[in-house]
């Protein structure tokens, strides 16, 4: 379980339910629900309402319960459960014994259902889905009574037991609440309690072939469970009253509030589960878990940990309104959580040999390195170096513009953790002029990284020993789509995916301690990026990285103006 800070940011939910706790309201109990539909893998909107919901609870010594909210068998699945276990649990949180599913109440459901139509409160409507649509009004018009308003209950009864023993097909008949077709909220108007839809539930098979509508089914949940705060997205904010009246009517014994906040919506991707389905089933990502994916699945698989999550999730805070927070800052809290914890190794992604004409054939020295700067709790490994070496391509000009420090035709640079080496000789390929490698010499008195002549140089630059290296695949990861708003960007989103989003460099050399690289372990390469072993492709034979993300400049410093 999350170790909660009590000094958390006050936001005004929790100003709702300290006061709640206060006035002893429901004797001061405190306890909420995460209620996803298992139609999708969770995402990281889904995170929002989780650390909120769960951290509310932990928070006030409370509960927070899962809840599959499963009332629509389309598109629903045991998979979807499974995965939404899987990512609340690696989050961090603990429902203990209280994982329930609204398809566990449809019995009590429909109990009510038949009590609000001897109450005169509900009734079977006949008409078809389009004319229910032209009854309803608008905004600015009140709706029509539908001609069924005034069956009797005893034509009630019976009309919705035979929908439920499938009498009938989809769509002929619908239970509706007896409302008011003349409120000025349009929820409010006769809404839809149940409808028929023969279609098999992932649980409870073919048990049932109507199914209770999300408001109707929702507050009930609730109150079934005792749930004292009822926390979801502003969307809803117009159903509230709908919540409070099947709650009214039927007098039920545990009286939720339905609070609203502002849904997460995060620039540079989406956060529609039907949108990312979509981008699953025409296979342009890999998978629900694609590391470019903002599914929890899928930042996971990037190297995205729990940590960072629930402190992007506290850092966005909960508000009223809505408000598009910038992918730069999720980014930034990786980092920050990355930083502190992810081990530094040298690992070359675009290998440039280099040989060290005057270093002696065979020798093989070792270097002490530590795996963290400020951390020597980390402990370190031991890096051979020798006469053959990768550095990266991009660490090499044959002819450098004024601002490039690194390594080019008699410039002296620094190997990190090691010696200067000077380039004397760049070698090509005949035919094409590629460089192909590049010939150098070290000076042998400079291991501790500092010339005893006070000399200096302008980079460090890191590499692997040809011999000791490690091949692996490198994928490099970018944001999905090139646009901040990519659904109101073009019609179709997929206009806006980025084709770069995903490089993948196949002939990386790793430094030889990465053998031991276990599935999912995250590394800092040094001045290039965070990254993690693929806990899908990676293997001992082949080891694959996914970049988690870059590093900011902060590299640059070191780069470009010695250690
Ligand atoms: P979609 O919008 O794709 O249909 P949904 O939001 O209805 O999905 P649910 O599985 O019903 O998905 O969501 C479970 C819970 O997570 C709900 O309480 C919902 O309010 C919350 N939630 C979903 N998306 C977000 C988001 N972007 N930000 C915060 N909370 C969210
Ligand atoms: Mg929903």
């Amino acid at each position: 379980m999350v170790q909660t800070n009590s000094s958390l940011p006050s936001d005004f939910i929790r100003d709702i339910i300290q006061d709640d706790i206060e006035t002893n309201k429901y004797q001061g109990r405190v306890a909420t629900r995460f209620p996803p539909e298992p139609n999708g893998y969770p995402h990281i909107g889904h995170a929002k309402s989780i650390c909120l919901n769960f951290g509310i609870a932990a928070q006030c010594r409370g509960t927070c319960n899962l809840r599959m909210d499963d009332t629509d068998p389309t598109g629903e699945s045991m998979e979807y459960v499974n995965a939404i276990i899987r990512d609340v649990k690696w989050l961090g949180f603990d429902w203990e014994e209280r994982l329930y599913y609204a398809s566990d109440y449809y019995e009590k459901l429909y109990q009510y259902a038949l009590q609000l139509i001897k109450m005169g409160k509900a009734f079977v409507c006949s008409l078809s889905a389009d004319e229910i649509r032209q009854y309803r009004g608008t905004f600015t018009e009140p709706g029509k009574e539908s001609p069924y308003r005034d069956r009797t209950i005893e034509e009630n009864l019976d009309l919705l037991e035979r929908m439920r023993a499938g009498e009938f097909p989809d769509g002929t008949h619908v239970l509706r609440a007896k409302i008011d077709m003349a409120s000025p909220n349009i929820t409010m108007r006769d809404p839809v309690m149940y409808r028929i839809k023969k279609e098999t539930h992932y649980r409870t098979g073919d048990s049932w072939c109507i199914y209770p509508m999300y408001d109707f089914a929702h507050c009930l949940s609730d109150s079934i469970e005792g749930i004292t705060h009822s926390i979801c997205t502003l969307e809803f904010e117009n159903n509230r009253p709908l919540y409070d009246w099947f709650l009214d009517e039927l007098k039920v014994e545990h009286q939720p509030q339905q609070i609203e906040f502002a849904r997460l919506n995060l620039s540079y991707t989406i956060m529609s589960k039907r949108k990312l389905l979509e981008l699953v089933e025409r296979k342009l990502v890999s998978g629900w878990d694609d590391p470019r994916m903002p599914t929890i699945s899928g930042m996971r698989r990037r190297g995205y940990t729990p940590e960072a999550i629930r402190s992007f999730c506290e850092r966005i805070g909960v508000a009223k309104n809505d408000s598009i927070v910038d992918m730069a800052l999720l980014e930034h809290c990786v980092r920050e959580d990355l930083n502190e914890r992810a081990p530094r190794v040298m690992a070359i992604l675009r290998p440039l040999r280099v040989v060290i004409d005057n270093y002696p054939e065979g020798r093989v020295e070792e270097f002490e390195c530590p795996y963290h700067p400020k951390n020597a709790a980390m402990g370190s490994r031991k890096v051979p170096f020798s006469r053959d070496l990768y550095i990266d391509a991009d660490d090499f000009m044959e002819n450098p513009p004024k601002k490039f420090y690194r390594l080019s035709p008699g410039r002296e640079v620094r190997l990190r953790y090691g010696y200067f080496i000077k380039c004397v000789r760049v070698v090509k390929n005949g035919r094409t002029g590629e460089v192909v490698e590049l010939r150098c010499t070290y000076d042998p008195e400079t291991r501790s990284g500092f010339a005893p002549d006070g000399r200096k140089v302008d980079a460090t630059i890191h590499w692997v020993s040809a011999l000791d290296a490690l091949p692996a695949q490198v994928r490099l990861y970018d944001r999905l789509f090139r646009v901040a708003d990519p659904l109101t960007k073009e019609s179709d989103m997929t206009l806006s995916l980025d084709p770069k989003s995903l490089e993948i460099l196949r002939s990386c050399q790793v430094e030889p301690s990465m053998a031991a690289a276990i599935s999912g372990s995250l590394y800092q390469f040094e001045r290039v990026g965070y990254f993690c072993v693929d806990s899908v492709d990676s293997s001992d034979k082949a080891l694959v990285f996914n970049r988690t993300v870059t590093l900011r400049d902060a590299w640059a410093r070191i780069t470009e103006k010695g250690k």
